[in-house]
């Protein structure tokens, strides 16, 4: 859990409308050594986003990705396709491109 509280800090506000999160709405989807991943809905425009919180040699790295899936349909699919470090990197060069 002190990792969960330490990773939040970086996304407390939602991206769109720069609403602060309430932690109610967060849900840890994966949680692992190096890599947490969070779904987060902002309780104002009621946006989700994905949130992909890895630890490695350059640092804690956090990437928020806006998604349509819902707590439950995002919990599904990384049952199914466990996110490797290549997704990571998709979703950063996604990022980067934007
Ligand atoms: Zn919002």
């Amino acid at each position: 859990m002190r990792e969960q509280e330490y990773n939040l800090k970086n996304l407390t506000k939602c991206p769109l409308c720069k609403a602060k999160y309430d932690n109610s709405q967060t849900f840890v989807l994966e949680e692992g050594s190096s890599r947490t991943i969070f779904h987060l809905t902002c309780s104002k425009c009621q946006s989700a986003v994905l949130a992909f919180i890895t630890e490695g040699k350059q640092g804690v790295v956090s990437l928020g990705m806006a998604t349509d899936l819902s707590v439950q349909e995002a919990r599904e699919m990384f049952k199914k396709n466990p996110v490797n470090k290549e997704d990571v990197l998709e979703v950063y060069k996604y990022l980067n491109n934007k």
